[in-house]
């Protein structure tokens, strides 16, 4: 099977997927989007009212924000990266994934990861760094911007992690966004580095 064929393969189990409750309460399981050859997969939280209406990510109000960070980085949303959440069904009312929750559904995001192979993981905001480095989890956003930084310091099988804030947090906090827009340029940089090593 090629990658399409896996990564469909996988979205046809998620979109059948009851290992705990959201599935009962969810309208669509939002599996993500973009490349399957993305050099840089984009981790959030969960899907919001709106993506658990469509089954898209990052379509409602704080998902055009990140949609359009990522275009002002100069990065298509469809073509350059392949965005997806931790967990794959909205939890009811917006609250945060629970601990079990996140367990189950991260195996589905593992598995993407395992298919797209990309070279650089950016998650936002702490329930990504719970699913994806949860060592990590106890350690301040500040800490972790800056620690990560230092590409390479945090890893996931070996792929190195950006951590900067949830998109929601930016429009909560709105004097957080001179320190995303930092973690973006770094991204930036970082992205066009490694599509270059990568096209030889
Ligand atoms: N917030 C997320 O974390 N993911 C989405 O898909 C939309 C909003």
């Amino acid at each position: 099977m090629d990658k399409i064929e896996r990564l469909e393969k996988l979205k046809g189990i998620v979109s059948n997927c009851y290992y705990c409750e959201l599935g009962e309460t969810r309208k669509k399981s939002v599996f993500g989007e973009g490349n399957h050859d993305a050099i840089c997969t984009v981790i959030a939280e969960a899907p919001g009212q709106r993506e658990d209406e469509i089954g898209r990510p990052f379509v409602g109000r704080s998902g055009q924000l990140l949609r359009k960070i990522l275009i002002s980085i100069g990065l298509d949303p469809i073509n350059d990266v392949f965005i997806a959440n931790i967990v794959k069904c909205r939890p009811p009312g917006n609250r945060a994934p629970t601990a079990k929750e996140i367990d189950i559904c991260v195996k589905f995001l593992k598995k993407q990861i395992e298919i797209i192979k990309p070279k650089l993981i950016v998650l936002l905001g702490k329930t990504a760094v719970k699913g994806i480095c949860p060592n990590f989890a106890k350690e301040s956003m500040e800490k972790l911007r800056s620690i990560t930084k230092s590409l390479g310091m945090i890893t996931y099988e070996d792929i190195p992690i950006i951590i900067t804030y949830h998109h929601s947090a930016l429009l909560r906090t709105p004097w957080r966004k001179m320190s995303a827009k930092e973690d973006f340029q770094f991204f930036q940089e970082k992205y066009k580095e490694l599509k270059y090593l990568s096209e030889g």
